[in-house]
């Protein structure tokens, strides 16, 4: 095990390298590469540590109160009560993560955490008008998933609820506690879901009826009803971007991809397009290979 001290989010940070080729892919993952090919070597390969962000971690304390509130009898599940759930399920996830504590630190008055766990509240709130629990029985919640694909290829993720009609069919539901995105950029969002659908599908061998995102920032609910053809496409392009990953690892050949999302990573400061240095590669490559991008060749796109 060989520990590299690193600068990250401007701060010094010791960190495991017990780096690996990676050996499977999950969505966010994928769309990690996707964005941007550094972005992924630095979180699978590099495996450096983000900072946690009120909005990110907002996000898992609300996922996490709408999946205990099923633990209630259906009549019991109120939005009362829902957002009775939010300060117990914060105070268990800073049990589980006590990093999250630094979100708040010179919060001495507690202002921030309180409006920081109002705003929770609303997003929980919100839900009540776009769905209705007392009258789901989810199948599944925080559902995990994995297949292996016939190229060798596996696929993972965690599926927010899994709901069953009594025919037998399947819809897949994600909460997102962020706005729908415009339909220009709807895609992005269902390609996820398409991801998860391709998964049930080869695991199951049932095509989901309904893929369903409720996005709570805005009240918005967007569906998709795939057909096989759909799941067939995304089988397609995920190899396609695997071989593109496989590529990538075994030449060490990681471009960044600069985009208004960069606004967003954790890295610029070891990102060369803001004139940073990355880590040295922590995998072997073979000697005669020279990264392309220190020949100055444009990236490879899978996109
Ligand atoms: S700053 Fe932008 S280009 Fe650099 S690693 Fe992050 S996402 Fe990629």
């Amino acid at each position: 095990m060989v520990f590299r001290s690193l600068s990250v989010a401007g701060r010094r940070v010791c960190v495991m390298s017990s780096s690996r080729p990676p050996a499977s892919l999950s969505p966010s993952r994928a769309s990690d590469f996707m964005q941007c090919p550094l972005l992924y070597r630095f979180r699978v390969i590099d495996k450096l540590p983000q900072k946690p962000s009120e909005a990110a971690t907002r996000g898992t304390l609300v996922h996490a109160v709408l999946e205990r509130l099923f633990d209630a009898p259906a009549a019991e599940r109120t939005a009362p009560r829902a957002r009775s759930l939010v300060p117990g399920q914060w105070d268990r996830l800073l049990e589980s993560r006590p990093e999250l504590g630094e979100l708040f630190a010179g919060d001495a008055e507690g202002e921030r955490l309180t409006r920081w766990l109002a705003e929770a509240e609303q997003l929980v709130e919100r839900w009540f008008s776009l769905e209705d629990p007392t009258r789901l029985e989810p199948a599944e919640r925080e559902l995990f998933v994995e297949t292996e694909l016939e190229s060798g290829l596996r696929l993972r993720g965690v599926i927010d609820r899994v709901d069953v009609a009594p025919t037998g069919e399947v819809r897949i539901v994600d909460y997102k506690t962020g706005k729908a995105p415009r339909p220009e950029y709807a895609e992005g969002a269902l390609f996820q879901m398409k991801f998860y659908a391709l998964v049930v599908w080869r695991l199951k061998r049932v095509v989901p009826r309904r893929l369903q995102l409720v996005y709570l920032g805005s009240g918005e609910v967007v569906t998709y009803d795939p057909v096989e053809a759909d799941l067939e496409r995304v089988e397609r392009k995920l190899l396609a971007l695997w071989e593109a990953i496989e590529l990538a690892t075994e030449t060490g050949d990681w471009r960044p991809r600069p985009t208004k999302l960069c606004g967003w990573c954790d890295h610029q400061e070891i990102c060369p397009e803001f004139g940073g240095t990355p880590p040295v590669y922590p995998l072997s490559v073979p000697s005669a290979e020279v990264p392309a991008q220190q020949a100055g060749e444009d990236s490879p796109s899978v996109v």
